[in-house]
């Protein structure tokens, strides 16, 4: 049995990236700046595994910036726009962002952000999208196209045309969407984030999609790397380990079907009979693996804990805030009161979870609720 249903925390690494990260470390592990043979064998690599990428993404590879992560690429991102726009332009953006894309927003924009409206399903309102955008003074939006918390999937394509219609940059945060679902549309975003341990790669690698290879922008300083972009010695082995994990799940994202279907069961199952129980977001398309339950009763650390003696991995919510008193933006914005929020538990399958773990998620579930009295 295979307990792990935090898989928008993080995934075990596949056994594919961990052979390429071995391989690229025994063998191509000069410094792709050195000038002899071996240091140009892993630029041609490291180029190679660009090239990968960008095809598996629909973008051209000169867009791309290897980063540690999404949080870099967020990070790096926006202050970079927001030193580049006008003084008076405004972003909008959503109620789902991760922390990662919110807080520098805040640091950078602050009295300028606009917040596009969330519609009770946790998805953004486009009515108040288009009416948003018509004001004319937005210099760039920034929405995730599938939120890690609920995992509804955000219409990302349709703000993107909107906003090209427009000459508007759009930006997303597609860490939940790259490796569950088809990515190869994601190229016509004007700038894209994505996190290799997301989708069964190392965790520490990521990337940002820019608008286009010549976009003036900097933001780790002292080297030649990644275009002077993004100076320091480049993770070869790292990046070659996330971009197999992708090729890897992206030829099989048919798995996705069958997932939804028992997680579509468990969550049928698990609101009948434990009454009082009820599925977030769970009426509009939602990433195949996650689905976020308001509990009957009880603190939702109780509910991780109890479950995780059981031998199931659960989630409060978005992991990297699970241990701060902040509350979700987004659960906020659908109207959930401060003491419904502390009931809520979010549980994300993986690409080979079985029909047999599901089930034990499901009477773990309501052993636990008979140990608390529920
Ligand atoms: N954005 C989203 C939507 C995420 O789910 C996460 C990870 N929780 C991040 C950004 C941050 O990713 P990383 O761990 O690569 O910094």
């Amino acid at each position: 049995m295979n307990g792990y249903f935090d898989h928008n925390a993080t995934t075990p690494l596949l056994p594919e990236a961990r052979d390429a990260w071995v391989e690229a470390s025994a063998k191509f592990w000069h410094n792709a700046s050195s000038l002899y043979r071996e240091g140009a064998s892993v630029k041609r690599k490291l180029d190679e595994a660009r090239e990968r990428l960008a095809t598996l993404l629909g973008c051209e590879a000169e867009r791309i910036v290897f980063t540690s992560g999404a949080t870099e690429a967020n990070n790096a991102l926006i202050s970079s726009l927001a030193a580049r726009l006008p003084a008076k332009a405004s972003v909008l953006s959503s109620q789902m962002e991760h922390p990662s894309v919110r807080e520098p927003l805040r640091i950078a924009f602050g009295g300028r952000i606009k917040m596009v409206r969330t519609l009770p399903e946790c998805v953004i309102d486009q009515n108040d999208l288009a009416a948003q955008l018509a004001d004319g003074n937005v210099g760039v939006m920034t929405m995730t196209a599938a939120s890690n918390e609920t995992g509804t999937l955000q219409p990302w394509q349709k703000v993107q045309a909107l906003c090209a219609e427009r000459g508007i940059p759009f930006h997303t945060d597609a860490t939940q969407w790259i490796g569950k679902l088809p990515a190869t549309e994601l190229g016509q975003c004007s700038y894209i984030t994505g996190s290799g341990h997301k989708f069964g790669g190392p965790k520490g690698v990521g990337f940002l999609v820019l608008r286009d290879e010549s976009e003036a922008l900097s933001f780790l300083r002292g080297g030649p790397q990644e275009e002077g972009r993004r100076a320091g010695t480049e993770n070869y082995p790292a990046i070659e380990a996330m971009v197999v994990a992708l090729e890897t799940v992206t030829k099989a994202l048919d798995v996705g079907v069958e997932q939804e279907l028992l997680k579509g069961v468990f969550a049928t199952q698990i609101v009948q009979q434990l009454p009082g129980t009820a599925v977030l977001g769970g009426a509009l398309p939602c990433l195949w693996n996650t689905v976020m339950l308001v509990m009957p009763a009880h603190d939702q650390r109780k509910w991780v804990a109890r479950m995780s003696q059981h031998g199931f991995q659960i989630s409060t919510g978005a992991a990297c805030s699970s241990r701060s008193e902040g509350a979700s933006t987004l659960l906020h914005s659908i109207g959930l009161s401060a003491e419904q929020m502390q009931r809520v538990v979010r549980i994300s399958g993986g690409w080979r979870t079985k029909l047999a773990d599901w089930d034990g998620l499901l009477t773990a579930f309501l052993q636990v609720a008979a140990e608390l009295g529920t």
